[in-house]
């Protein structure tokens, strides 16, 4: 935790009287995904609105403001990012809202093009002017292409110039399109309302939240219509023509517990490793602990399965957001008891096993375990519910570079030593592929294997796109598009 940031989450909902609430909560629920900034954009059937902003959800539509008023329409999509392309400016918070030959159009994003600079690339060389550095502004001049325009399905032959991880969503007037990548990387679902108004969110926890049902995922290579006469759906790419090769990452770190992605609960998941985790190394200790949120349900599953006690001596601050104390002042060790604070009657004088979800760079890790040890514990056996990471993500996950991952470039006796800890234990490949429910080969494991479902330029990075320093001197206004 703390180490590596998922991309984005999105959220639209069709013919609803309180859409841009639904969305605002909607969002809310979906904040894990993401915090740097957040937006929505809304259709009254005619023209669209879009107000966005830096911060999470609460901070961007903040009470008193009267935003959420002002963008009261039945139609609308949101956005929350963290940026995998394009560095944390307010020019690359989505919604993106643009006009063309066709309309207005809002776009948002979730995963990370592989081709952007290439499309972009040929674009500026005809003339096109850009105005942001996120991967996405791209799409809207594909969009906006006469040629493209004229295509029987545009939207379908635009996806088609597409490479890398997407999950999107379209705005117009008087539909919302969503379209997912063939490989079907990042999750995207539907749900629907009560009094039946149709809704797509990156996961399912955001339909929980205003009491809407689940329907089924967006399959890879769809595009799901929303519009007056309901949903329909198409496919932009064959059915079956491509193995699917979704981020297994999601189900060890970023998704909510209670969501269910690529057809299955993420806490069954997590806890099914815990147990696998517990049968490949076990411990001699007295108790279980998690490394709260997204190692609890691995921790319950490895309890189990070892007939050890499970408790809480570690316990999150969620009233701790972004820190506003100086980078001198900010050590790891320092963030982490910020976030993280001992229980010391579970740890003091005890053996513990520790589990967490992964381990990036370390340094977070090492932080904590130095504070328990400060606590007292007797011996300290760490747990990793998934393999050692080795490899970057080019797919809408940003984990730091390849020689700033732990395992990189050490052995598990040298990973030991630099965690200061008794042992270490990580989840085999076969073993955390072992407990997903669909076949091996439908999950992308680069990170861990280094083989990569979509061939990558590895020397590409999320600032490829940031070629001239984009200055804006003064305030620049946050939104209002
Ligand atoms: S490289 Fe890792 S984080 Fe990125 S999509 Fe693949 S499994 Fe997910």
């Amino acid at each position: 935790m703390f180490e590596k940031e998922e991309s984005c989450g999105l959220f639209g909902i069709f013919g609803d009287p309180e859409a841009v609430q639904k969305t605002y909560f909607g969002l809310y629920s979906l904040q894990h995904r993401g915090q740097e900034s957040a937006g929505i954009a809304s259709s009254n059937g005619e023209f669209i609105q879009c107000y966005k902003g830096m911060g999470s959800v609460n901070r961007v539509f903040r009470r008193g403001t009267g935003f959420l008023e002002k963008l009261a329409n039945p139609t609308a999509i949101g956005h929350v990012r963290y940026s995998t392309t394009g560095s944390s400016k307010s020019i690359n918070s989505q919604p993106l809202l643009s006009e063309y030959s066709r309309g207005q159009v809002a776009v948002a994003h979730n995963g990370n093009l592989i081709n952007a600079a290439l499309l972009r690339d040929e674009y500026e060389a005809y003339g096109s002017i850009f105005k942001s550095t996120s991967d996405t502004e791209v799409i809207i001049h594909l969009l906006a292409k006469p040629t493209h325009i004229s295509n029987p399905d545009p939207l379908a032959h635009v996806l088609n110039h597409l490479q890398g991880a997407y999950c999107l969503l379209f705005l117009y007037a008087d539909r919302i399109e969503a379209a997912r990548d063939p490989y079907g990387i990042r999750p995207l679902c539907i749900g629907q309302t009560e009094k039946g108004s149709y809704i797509v969110a990156s996961e399912s926890c955001a339909f929980d939240i205003i009491g809407a049902k689940f329907i089924r995922e967006v399959e890879p290579g769809e595009i799901v219509r929303l519009d007056k006469d309901g949903l329909s759906s198409r496919f932009f790419v064959k059915p079956g023509t491509v193995t699917p090769a979704h981020c297994i990452f999601e189900h060890i770190y970023f998704a909510k517990q209670n969501s269910t992605i690529f057809g299955e609960n993420v806490h069954e998941f997590r806890k099914k490793l815990g147990r696998q985790l517990a049968i490949e190394h076990p411990a001699d200790a007295d108790v279980v602990i998690p490394v709260p949120d997204s190692g609890t349900s691995a921790a319950i599953g490895y309890a189990e399965q070892s007939k050890l006690p499970f408790d809480m001596g570690l316990v999150r601050s969620h009233y701790v957001g972004r820190t506003f104390i100086s980078p001198e002042q900010k050590t790891r060790e320092q963030e982490v008891k910020l976030k993280l604070a001992v229980v010391k009657e579970i740890v003091t004088n005890n053996s513990i096993v520790v589990v967490d979800d992964s381990i990036v760079r370390g340094t977070t890790t090492r932080g904590k375990i130095r504070t328990l040890r400060q606590a007292g514990a007797k011996q300290i056996h760490m747990r990793v519910s998934c393999p050692p990471i080795r490899h970057p993500c080019f797919y809408g996950v940003d984990f730091p570079t390849r020689e700033e991952l732990l395992a990189n470039n050490r052995n598990l006796k040298q990973i030991k030593e630099f965690l200061e800890v008794d042992s270490v234990g990580y989840m085999s490949l076969e073993g955390l592929l072992s407990c997903a429910t669909l076949p091996a080969d439908n999950y992308c494991t680069a990170c861990w294997s280094g083989k990569y479902p979509i061939p990558v330029d590895t020397t590409v990075n999320k600032f490829s796109l940031e070629r001239y320093q984009l200055q804006m001197f003064g305030d620049y206004p946050e939104t209002n598009e």
